[in-house]
């Protein structure tokens, strides 16, 4: 094979973009210290990738914070508004570059990138643009012990400078999912991307700069985790708040660094989904909602199903057509008709999947189907693909059932009743997502409520309306995002009290 330096990426970044550079204060910004942006598709260096250190986080930081008391901060809620719809402007008019860098960076089918990413980065802009403009504050009306009354109203100001670092897995639905809400609210923002992930972000920063955002309102930094950007950003004392979204370890990591500063928080961390499944669920409507739950983007989606419970009387028929629909899904380039899976979002994250596949089989699994490498007789082989897997068998004590994969994995067993089942289902660290399947509905909401997580879908799976509470709780987050929640936290609350 040749090497990846000579060979010609398949999906290469869209012209203009082979260089990614920092956006600070209005300007694009080379640094010099360069890392590269691989795809994993075929393994080729597709950009090159200028890394800020804590001196440009620093450059970042105070132009943010004089963009607060600038132009950004004296707008009106309708002006900001406006403004962050012609940023979504730009977006839809740049759209095909926005997916050509999605696809590029993490190797998903193109028709995901569109509606996952670039169509959830508009709504994401565009909806909290809206909500912006209704958010309001509460008024209480008090008569003391001596007559005395009172007016008490509050008062929505910017929180101030936000830190976003933000995680691979839907990279631009990550980022404009924080900084619709914090751009709307007033604040400022110093943001970071995976560096998994640098193309689509940068493209965000383009489309910053033409809608004609004032300077230093959206801050851009590439780099790492500990000892690059991201750590400068959470120790640096001008930000005033970090909102986070990747694994619960890294989640364990920045909050130690905001101890000092008692910084906001707002914390998406990782999950180890269950799927319940009862007997008398639509059962074509169930074996397709778990092939989507489990396997979408590669696995690579914080909500995926990785442990599935089914009850005892279908539980054979429902894994035999579990794997038949699995089977026939279609791995492969990204603009293959009827594509489902991609590759992982690098070799580096297909050799932890993989260590997976193997502890699984350690651990007394029965691999249904997948448990390794699909082979295509091109480059593909150079990519980071991974079969889509199934098992059965696993104790609920295996790691492979405690432990999150973020691969297109799932565990099926089966389960006798509502108490077991509910007992399993809570028996992880996590509490994120989860998923029941039935058409009783008394059953539906009795089971759905038991669920220690943040988001429970009946009969369906991913379907959002950004007005709703999104996050987790115990190792799957801190605080809930979503319409005025995320107004919410991105706003600071002053509580006038007057006396009348
Ligand atoms: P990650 O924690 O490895 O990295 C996320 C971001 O944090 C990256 O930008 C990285 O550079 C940065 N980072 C790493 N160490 C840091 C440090 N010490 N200080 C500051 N920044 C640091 O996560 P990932 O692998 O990019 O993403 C996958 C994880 O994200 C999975 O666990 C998934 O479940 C989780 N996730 C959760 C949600 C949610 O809404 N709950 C959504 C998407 C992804």
């Amino acid at each position: 094979m040749e090497s990846t330096m000579t060979r010609q990426a398949r999906f290469p970044l869209p012209d203009g973009l082979r260089t990614l550079r920092n956006y600070v204060d209005g300007r694009f910004v080379e640094t010099g210290r360069i890392f590269d942006d691989v795809s994993p598709l075929d393994g080729c260096v597709i950009g090159q990738v200028h890394e800020a250190d804590a001196a440009l986080v620093d450059h970042a930081v105070k132009a943010a914070r004089k963009a607060l008391g600038g132009p950004w901060g004296a707008m009106s809620v309708q002006e900001r508004a406006q403004r962050l719809h012609a940023v979504a402007d730009v977006i839809e008019r740049r759209f095909d570059a926005f997916v050509a860098a999605e696809v590029a960076d993490t190797g998903r089918p193109m028709a995901q990138a569109r509606t996952l990413d670039v169509y959830r980065g508009m709504a994401n802009l565009r909806t909290f643009a809206d909500l912006g403009k209704v958010a309001h504050g509460d008024y209480f009306e008090t008569r003391l012990a001596n007559g005395q009354d009172l007016m008490n109203y509050t008062v929505r100001k910017p929180l101030g400078v936000i830190a976003s670092i933000c995680p691979w897995n839907l990279p631009l639905l990550s980022m404009t999912w924080k900084a619709g809400p914090a751009l709307a609210c007033g604040n400022t923002m110093v943001v970071k991307p995976s560096e998994e992930t640098p193309a689509s972000a940068t493209l965000l920063a383009e489309a910053f700069d033409e809608a004609g955002i004032p300077p230093g309102v959206f801050n851009l930094v590439h780099g790492f985790g500990p000892g690059s950007a991201g750590e400068a950003m959470t120790r640096h004392p001008g930000v005033d708040a970090v909102t986070f979204t990747g694994e619960s370890r890294t989640g364990s990591t920045i909050m130690k660094a905001v101890a000092d500063g008692v910084k906001d928080i707002s914390f998406e961390l990782g999950g180890k989904n269950a799927a319940v499944v009862f007997a008398d669920c639509d059962f074509d409507a169930a074996v397709q909602g778990i092939v989507t739950s489990s396997f979408t983007n590669a696995g690579q989606v914080c909500l995926c199903s990785e442990r599935v419970y089914v009850e005892r009387p279908i539980f054979d028929r429902f894994v035999a057509a579990l794997k038949a629909r699995t089977e026939a899904l279609r791995i492969g380039w990204p603009d293959d008709d009827g594509v489902f899976m991609g590759s992982l979002i690098s070799h580096q994250h297909r050799d932890k999947v993989l260590s997976y596949y193997r502890l699984a089989e350690q651990e007394g699994a029965t691999v249904v189907t997948g448990g390794g490498v699909p082979r295509f007789g091109d480059t593909r082989d150079e990519g980071a693909f991974v079969q889509p897997t199934i098992w059965t068998g696993l104790p609920d004590t295996a790691r492979c059932l405690r432990e999150e994969v973020f691969g297109p994995v799932c565990h099926v067993s089966p389960f006798d009743t509502e108490a077991e089942v509910i007992a399993r289902v809570n028996g992880t660290a996590y509490g994120l997502a989860g998923c029941v399947w039935t058409t009783n509905l008394a059953r539906a909401h009795r089971v759905s409520r038991q669920f220690h997580a943040g988001i429970v879908w009946v009969n369906t799976w991913f379907s959002r309306d950004l007005r709703t509470p999104f996050g987790g709780s115990r190792l799957s987050g801190i605080g809930r995002e979503g319409g005025r929640y995320s107004l919410d936290f991105y706003s600071e609350t002053t509580n006038i009290c007057v006396a009348l």
